[in-house]
């Protein structure tokens, strides 16, 4: 992971020993002295994260901070502030100028890289939010960059495994204000309250008592449902060696005790927007995978999702020998009814149609709309007779009961025309079976529509 770092401090040797670590850890370092330099190259873009000194002359670190996040160019920068010895009134200035972290100097190198790397994979995050927005919105889905700026990380669902109630009692007081904490005490009932719990973070004490919490994490990572879950550990002492063990097994961050409430705040936030962010994206790829195998209009399966299923049919050992039949159902003069009735009813009709057909096949055929008004139904395990029974009933459900358009302000009589064939065993060709209903089909349109006919 690498990102550009634009490091700021008014003493020069700060700024030098920021640089030589981070550049070890291969992240491209950009170095400013001063408040308005460092506004100028976060306006040009030129940087992923931001490590700001507190005290410079002239423009303070907060002043920077704030205008970083009120600029719309700037305001997804993550921000570190970096503020001299431990003062919890620094933290608190920090964060209500808008800052992401913090960093105390002397800066501890594994504070520093840990830092540094939750944020940035946090930025590559809302980068490709926001790369996706674009050609999101292009083909109709909401604009995911939107929803991520909307996105505070607050509000969030939190579970602190903790067993010491007085520390628990402190960090949920901090935490409530701005998140939803439950505390859990026993390590045991962990596993199964995270993955039914839909939390959006996980706060785990290292020092639990006789447990194994490295043990403890090392099965939740492993768990797939949980692999996003962002986890963030409690430790006694920074040189604790299990606190590197936990960051490699995929551990997000830590805190070490005592517990700052505005470290506790900034982290907790950064790790449930991480969250959201990923949830986000997750959505929009499932929803554009969606786009490209179901029909817009009917919300059946389209063309080329059937065409890569029955490839799967044919090719699956389960169904060597199995029957599989397929029904090309067309419906009869339809151009007539649109020409009749107009566009938006030719819709209605072409809806309700796939509602019943829909309802009339089991939950293991398929149906698909393949095209204008023709729909094909895939039917696994079915030999002919059975598929003919069906598709029979099919027309007679059409024929029987007219179909309501104009938002049921009037109800035409719309009947189909069916075709079907059947193939057995592995290896059959999926075109030589469409191939074989569509001819079936076109018997069925030529012996006067209305009608089912069987290929040959
Ligand atoms: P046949 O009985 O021989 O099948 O005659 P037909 O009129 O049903 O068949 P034809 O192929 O001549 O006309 C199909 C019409 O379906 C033409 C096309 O404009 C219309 N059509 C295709 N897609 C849609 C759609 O999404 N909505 C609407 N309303 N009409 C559509
Ligand atoms: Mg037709
Ligand atoms: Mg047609």
């Amino acid at each position: 992971m690498t990102a550009r770092i634009l490091v700021v401090d008014d003493v020069f040797a700060n700024v030098k020993l920021l640089e030589a670590r981070l550049t070890a850890e291969y992240f491209t370092v950009v170095t400013a002295m001063s408040g308005p330099q460092a506004l100028e190259i976060c306006e040009r873009g030129e940087c992923d994260l931001v490590l700001l000194d507190v005290m410079m002359p002239g423009m303070d670190g907060y002043e920077v901070c704030r205008r970083l996040k009120n600029a719309p160019t700037t305001a997804h920068l993550p921000v570190v502030m970096v503020t001299a010895l431990d003062s919890p009134a620094d933290r608190l200035a920090g964060l209500q100028a808008g800052a992401d972290d913090f960093l105390t100097k002397p800066i501890n190198e594994l504070a520093l890289l840990t830092r540094v790397r939750s944020l940035v994979r946090l930025k590559h995050l809302s980068d490709e939010l926001r790369a996706r927005a674009a050609s999101t919105q292009e083909i109709g889905l909401p604009d995911p960059l939107s929803l991520a700026a909307a996105e505070d990380g607050l509000n969030g669902r939190i579970l602190l495994v903790e067993d010491r109630a007085n520390a628990a009692e402190r960090m949920v007081a901090g935490l409530q204000q701005h998140h939803v904490v439950e505390v859990e005490a026993q390590s045991d009932h962990v596993g199964e309250r995270i993955t039914t719990g839909g939390y959006d973070l996980l706060i785990l004490s290292l020092s639990l008592q006789g447990v194994d919490a490295l043990r403890l994490l090392s099965e939740i990572r492993a768990k797939r449902e949980l692999r996003d879950l962002p986890i963030l550990v409690l430790t006694e002492t920074l040189d604790d060696p299990r606190v590197m063990r936990a960051l490699d097994m995929g551990v997000n961050d830590y805190l070490a005790r005592p517990v700052d409430r505005n470290e506790l705040l900034a982290r907790s936030q950064t790790q449930v927007r991480k969250k959201r962010y990923q949830d986000r994206l997750r959505d929009n790829v499932k929803a554009s995978m969606e786009l490209a195998i179901v029909d817009p209009l009917t919300r059946l399966h389209n063309r080329r999702f059937l065409q890569t299923h029955l490839a799967t049919l044919v090719n699956d050992d389960g169904v060597r020998g199995a029957a599989l039949s397929l029904m090309v159902l067309d419906i009869d003069h339809f151009k007539q009814i649109n020409d009749q009735y107009g566009h938006d009813c030719g819709d209605e009709v072409l809806r309700e149609s796939a509602d019943r057909l829909r309802d009339a096949v089991r939950s293991i055929d398929i149906v698909a709309r393949f095209g204008g008004e023709e729909f094909v139904i895939a039917m696994p395990d079915t030999e002919p007779f059975a598929a003919q029974r069906v598709a029979e009933r099919i027309r007679a459900s059409f024929e029987r009961k007219p179909f309501a358009i104009e938002r049921g302000g009037r109800s035409i009589r719309v009947t189909i025309s069916v075709g079907v064939a059947t193939a057995y065993g592995k290896g059959i060709s999926p075109d030589v079976l469409f191939k074989q209903a569509d001819s079936a089909l076109y018997e069925a349109k030529r012996g006067g529509r209305n009608c089912v006919r069987a290929a040959a």
